[in-house]
């Protein structure tokens, strides 16, 4: 039974990466069309609406606690060839959340490095192993520096290895963004790994929007630019990023700008700027990436506004069902 004390109030389940035996690789925290169906499964057909009816019902008040959506983010291909058709099958209308700096060749990296990792390595180990390789001798310093860290971060979270934890934290602390891209770059040159060769592979083409569209899925906004951290941008540069996201699908729909009335926030990144933005630019609806009640965000409860409504992971989902 997934409804419990914790989450019987409505809300989204938010998914990412879906894997098969022909395109698309096992990677961490992906899932199988298997898993897909085990978790609507338990989730239980009867409780998931379809997008536009999750968008009228909340807007007439009328969501009951047990209803929920479900949510794809980020505009990956897997979720076309391995998510959709599970859609269709079951009949189940869902939200796409698109971010649109891919289509002027600039995707996420976040993305490709993950590509990268999953494809060009034969298990995470190896490439673990080579990225520490490839850093400078200082950070075996700093690992001992940070020593207590990971001992804290392996209770909160058992899932991850050791390795994966190293990783993550000379990733966002030792490294930071600039230098991981290089440290990135430089392995993918290495491995004559071209990003563009895989774009079609990793991320949605206009027409699988134009598709998703006509079947009658909800696309909303991810914003432009996949940034983490949308919050520490000012209004004005959070403005023009999500007005282009919007600009892009709208075209890529050839649709009225006001077509597109719903979003979800990038790393569930936003601040009060960003709520104002959203309003402005005609949404009316909105999904944060976690069940969390966020005290220095303002939440006083959990689906504060309409710009704040909770969504559940799918791993966190599919852990409960292999308890
Ligand atoms: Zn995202």
């Amino acid at each position: 039974m997934y409804l419990t004390k914790k989450n019987n109030f409505f809300h989204g389940i938010v998914f990412h990466h879906f894997h098969d035996s022909k395109n698309h690789m096992k990677s961490q925290g992906s899932i199988s069309n298997d898993e897909f169906y085990k978790i609507i499964d338990f989730i239980g057909k009867k409780n998931i609406l379809n997008s536009e009816d999750f968008f009228e019902k909340y807007h007439k008040g009328k969501i009951k606690e047990n209803e929920v959506c479900l949510t794809f983010d980020d505009a990956i291909k897997c979720q076309i060839d391995v998510a959709l058709p599970i859609l269709e099958d079951l009949k189940i209308k869902s939200f796409f959340f698109v971010y649109t700096s891919m289509f002027e060749d600039k995707p996420d990296n976040l993305e490709i490095f993950r590509f990268f990792r999953t494809n060009c390595y034969k298990d995470i180990n190896r490439f673990y192993k080579d990225f520490f390789k490839s850093l400078d001798k200082n950070f075996e310093n700093f690992f001992i520096e940070k020593r207590d860290i990971i001992n804290e971060r392996k209770k909160r979270y058992p899932f991850y290895t050791h390795d994966d934890l190293k990783f993550r934290l000379v990733r966002d602390e030792y490294l930071r963004e600039e230098n991981y891209e290089k440290v990135m770059l430089d392995l993918m040159k290495k491995k004559n790994f071209v990003p563009e060769d895989n774009y079609k592979n990793l991320f949605f083409e206009k027409k699988d929007i134009i598709k998703l569209d006509k079947l009658g899925h909800s696309i909303g906004l991810h914003s432009h630019y996949h940034h983490t951290k949308k919050e520490k941008l000012s209004y004005q540069d959070q403005l023009e990023d999500y007005s282009k996201n919007k600009l892009f699908l709208s075209e890529i729909l050839n649709k009225s700008s006001n077509y597109i009335q719903t979003a979800s926030h990038p790393f569930g990144s936003y601040n009060q700027d960003t709520l104002k933005v959203l309003d402005n630019l005609g949404i009316k609806l909105a999904f944060k990436d976690s069940m969390l009640i966020e005290k220095e965000k303002k939440m006083k409860r959990i689906n504060n506004s309409k710009f704040e409504i909770a969504r559940e992971d799918h791993i966190n989902i599919l852990r409960r069902i292999n308890l």
